[in-house]
């Protein structure tokens, strides 16, 4: 079977041997004291082998995209593609979310898509609530946004609904 490293790479076209582990993607990272483990650590552990251990980490499921790691590296190593790719291949061989909320509400988000073209956030929060349990959570500041017209009962048609359902079957 491929190494991680390889994977990674191929999928994302990032090399993380490239890491010096100088720390500015840990250290500017918003959420880095909500991971189990740094950006700089995953690539560590990537490059070492460390599979198991990447795979089954919550940091895959918590970076939120906002790409500042990449902006600080010195190497260029796009961290988020390469947590993006650590996604995909944990969902491919089936290891469960540390973080199933988040992995639901990923699965959510791209569903609504895929129904409508592009996110309808009420049935969005309405679903997520469902499933997660979290009936009560939030429910000021969705009041708030509902009463400022935040918030859309019905959803947004768009004009090429066929060419989203296209873009979803290209990318199995
Ligand atoms: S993209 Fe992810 S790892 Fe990078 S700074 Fe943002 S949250 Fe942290
Ligand atoms: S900023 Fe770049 S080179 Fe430095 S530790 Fe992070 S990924 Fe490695």
């Amino acid at each position: 079977m491929m190494n991680l490293e390889l994977q990674v790479r191929e999928k994302s076209n990032q090399n993380v041997n490239k890491c010096l582990q100088c720390l500015k993607c840990s250290s500017g990272c918003p959420i880095a004291s909500w991971m189990d483990y740094k950006p700089n650590q995953i690539n560590r552990m990537i490059q070492m082998g460390d599979k198991d251990r990447v795979l089954c980490s919550s940091v895959i499921w918590l970076c939120v995209g906002c790409q500042t790691c990449l902006t600080r590296c010195p190497m260029q190593i796009d961290i988020p593609r390469v947590m993006d790719t650590l996604r995909e291949i944990a969902i491919k061989e089936k290891i469960p979310s540390k973080q199933p909320n988040v992995t639901m509400f990923h699965q959510l988000f791209l569903n609504s898509v895929k129904r409508w073209g592009r996110a309808h956030e009420v049935e969005l929060i309405g679903l997520f609530k469902l499933k997660s349990g979290n009936l009560f959570q939030d429910m000021q500041a969705g009041q708030q946004m509902f009463l400022k017209g935040k918030l859309n009962i019905f959803p947004e048609i768009i004009k090429d609904k066929k060419a989203v359902k296209q873009m979803f079957k290209r990318s199995k």
